[in-house]
């Protein structure tokens, strides 16, 4: 996997609350950091939109699926 020359940036941890099914996390392309994303379920089982990384600020396109179990993933892509 690349590592970009931002990779070393310290990376942003935050604490995690104990329900996760609104979390989701993508691997970032550029940075190849794991980015979590809070998403908001109530928008739709099928979101779209794009995002800059919190790490290395590229923007990314993410594309959220929400399981019928309230399960949230998310795939993040290069814009
Ligand atoms: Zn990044």
């Amino acid at each position: 996997m690349p590592i970009g020359p931002m990779a070393r940036r310290k990376k942003a941890r935050r604490k995690r609350p104990s329900v996760a099914r609104h979390e989701a996390i993508y691997i970032c392309d550029s940075c190849g950091e794991d980015i979590v994303v809070l998403v908001d379920v109530s928008a739709g089982s099928h979101q779209d939109y794009v995002e800059d990384c919190p790490v290395c600020c590229h923007p990314m396109h993410l594309r959220v699926e929400i399981a019928p179990d309230g399960e949230a993933r998310v795939e993040g892509e290069h814009e």
